[in-house]
């Protein structure tokens, strides 16, 4: 798939807003500067691509607000090499923003027609997770783990706590908490039984669901 210059300048335009708006990371705004976020979305809404707001995806889903895919992605302090369990791959945009900051990526995603779309733009696009997997994510995957970094993007009122136990010591699971609006919360697992947390900012996902449809 070719990008284009004028798009590169929009992206440019939005990384120089998510600085202005707190995001230090240098590897993630490097990241969002380098993953074209038009390829990730419906084809009457690509004229949009670079505003700092969410938008359908279909299956009454999301694509994540670039602040948010932005602040999550800091929030996980990966580095290369990082393996990472991502819950909700959705459109694959913040999956693929992940690759390209050098982590090998477990995705989860619930709607079989999400799913599908998004297995068959990993093929054509350069960033390939390690798994994409039709399931509910709630459980995690138990297989692959532990994992130094683990990633939700629906948000719930309740703290899946199968995902606490996948991760590696000193791994960090971000999750936005809540049932109307979610705080961001960042645990960081200091020992066998032993987690951090913190809690961040405020925000608005769609919920995350049990079993898959
Ligand atoms: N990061 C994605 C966010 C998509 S919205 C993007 O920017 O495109 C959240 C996604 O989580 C939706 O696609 C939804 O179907 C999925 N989801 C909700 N509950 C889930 C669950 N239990 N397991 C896996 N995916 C889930």
């Amino acid at each position: 798939m070719n990008d284009n210059n004028i798009n590169k300048g929009l992206r440019k335009q939005l990384v120089s807003l998510l600085k202005n708006k707190g995001i230090i990371d240098i590897d993630v705004l490097n990241a969002l500067d380098n993953v074209p976020r038009q390829w990730f979305m419906e084809s009457g809404l690509t004229s949009h691509a670079y505003e700092d707001k969410a938008f359908p995806i279909g299956e009454g889903q999301t694509i994540s607000q670039p602040y948010t895919v932005a602040y999550q992605s800091q929030l996980l302090k990966v580095k290369s090499g990082d393996k990472v369990l991502e819950i909700g791959t959705g459109s694959g945009y913040q999956t693929c923003v992940l690759i390209e900051l050098g982590c090998k990526v477990f995705t989860i995603e619930r709607q079989r027609l999400l799913f599908k779309r998004a297995e068959l733009l990993f093929k054509k696009l350069k960033w390939k997770p390690k798994k994409i997997i039709f399931g509910d994510g709630t459980k995690g995957l138990k297989n692959n783990s532990p994992y130094d970094a683990i990633i939700v993007t629906a948000g719930t009122p309740e703290l899946p706590t199968d995902l606490l136990s996948q991760l590696k010591i000193g791994g960090r699971l971000v999750i936005p908490i809540g049932k109307n609006e979610q705080i961001m919360t960042r645990y960081i697992r200091v020992s066998k039984n032993e987690f951090n947390k913190e809690t961040f900012g405020s925000f608005r996902f769609v919920p995350l669901l049990k079993d898959k449809v």
